[in-house]
């Protein structure tokens, strides 16, 4: 066989989307890959269905169709405290996972170095193998996930071009406090760099934590590449509709990035998606409520069976910590990975193993997420209930 480029070999496949196919082979409950496994609101359904009947049925503009943009720029400019100009600082991207990899790619060059925190969400090692970056990995600390920021001015230092921040953060669920995005937000304009965002969970945030915007404070508008995704906010993670908001000088280029990639996300899904862009504030509230409702029931339930976890100030993730388990005879010299493919396949419920999140050499936490209907919620209680029993005997 002809030979394939250097770079296929230096990463896997996604071990949380792996998580999923082995959680499906074997009928357990799917607590890995996080979406929600209740529809999306209604409005947004049927203006799908009023798309498939009327159409648009072909391309819209690579950068997104005109109605979505607008709709966007309206809601994010609220986000971001400036009128965003939907012609010019937006790309409409198939999912935040081209959005990520659309902003790497329009800002890195092979060997550019970018500091990502670990524990990172997954794709942002890919992310950085595919657009030649190399990533410097700044510690985020549980059980507070702080960070130290000498570490990030030594970054800087060492040329770091940008970094990318998740916010809230997956898997670890921390929200980065305003003082802290100043801090980090004031050395990439000391350096003259990018802080890359990755905000999908941002209505995702739990009282008293607060979202805050890295492009809505001082100065950082123009050096802030903002990545999100509708995934999240309107529980339609299949439609794979992100953006980039970013400065006119760098969406100028990231939409030459985009449309080489993927020409444009689909325009039917873009045509009823407008509809949830333009939802009242209410909606924002009641998706909070209802995770808020989930995130206290979920962590409630882990107490009861004697699980340790950290608790989410954002995102619907949450840590468990499996080290008792790993020091029971029956796992010893186990990997977070068998752990989670043997309580597949014995206890019928799925996470992923923390060990694909971290850079440090972490085997004792698993990822579980909570985006689920409490019956289910429930019946994933119920089951995890018999791994107590392995600590009694
Ligand atoms: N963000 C979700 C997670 O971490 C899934 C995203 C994806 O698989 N594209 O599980």
């Amino acid at each position: 066989m002809p030979t394939l480029s250097d770079r296929v070999y230096t990463f896997t496949d996604s071990v949380i989307r792996r998580m999923t196919r082995i959680s499906n082979a074997h009928g357990a409950i799917n607590l890995s890959q996080g979406f929600p496994d209740f529809d999306p609101p209604m409005e947004i359904t049927e203006a799908l269905a009023k798309a498939a009947k009327e159409g648009p049925h072909q391309y819209s503009i690579t950068f997104g169709a005109k109605n979505f943009r607008d709709a966007l720029a309206k809601k994010q400019s609220k986000a971001v405290g400036r009128e965003i100009n939907p012609d010019t600082e937006i790309v409409v991207t198939c999912g935040g996972t081209e959005a990520m990899m659309c902003a790497m790619m329009t800002i890195c060059n092979p060997g550019d170095k970018v500091m990502v925190f670990s524990p990172f969400y997954e794709n942002y090692g890919a992310d950085a193998i595919l657009s030649g970056a190399e990533p410097i990995y700044i510690p985020l600390v549980p059980p507070e996930y702080d960070f130290d920021l000498a570490l990030i001015e030594e970054g800087f230092l060492q040329g770091a071009k940008a970094i990318i921040v998740c916010n809230p953060s997956n898997p670890c669920g921390k929200v980065f406090s305003r003082e802290e995005l100043m801090a980090i937000g004031d050395l990439a304009i000391k350096y003259d760099a990018f802080v890359v965002t990755d905000e999908v969970y941002e209505h995702i945030v739990y009282a008293p934590y607060e979202h805050t915007c890295m492009a809505s404070l001082p100065g950082m508008y123009e050096h802030t590449i903002t990545c999100n995704s509708l995934s999240k906010t309107y529980s339609i993670t299949g439609w794979r509709l992100g953006y980039v908001i970013g400065p006119e000088a760098v969406i100028e280029h990231a939409k030459k990035v985009h449309d080489f990639l993927t020409v444009g996300a689909a325009a039917p899904l873009q045509e009823a998606a407008t509809v949830g862009l333009q939802f009242s504030q209410d909606y924002y509230d009641g998706l909070l409520a209802t995770y808020t409702e989930k995130r206290d029931y979920f962590i409630k339930g882990l107490d009861e069976i004697g699980l340790k976890h950290n608790v989410p100030q954002g995102t619907y993730f949450v840590m468990v910590d499996i080290q008792d388990f790993l020091d029971l005879p029956q796992f010893e010299g186990w990997t977070d990975l068998e752990f989670c493919e043997w309580m597949i396949k014995n206890i019928g419920v799925a996470a992923v193993p923390g060990s694909s999140f971290f850079k440090e050499d972490v085997n004792h936490l698993i990822r579980f997420h909570f985006a689920r209907e409490k019956e289910t919620i429930d019946e994933a209680l119920r089951r995890l209930a018999k791994l107590q029993e392995l600590l009694q005997s």
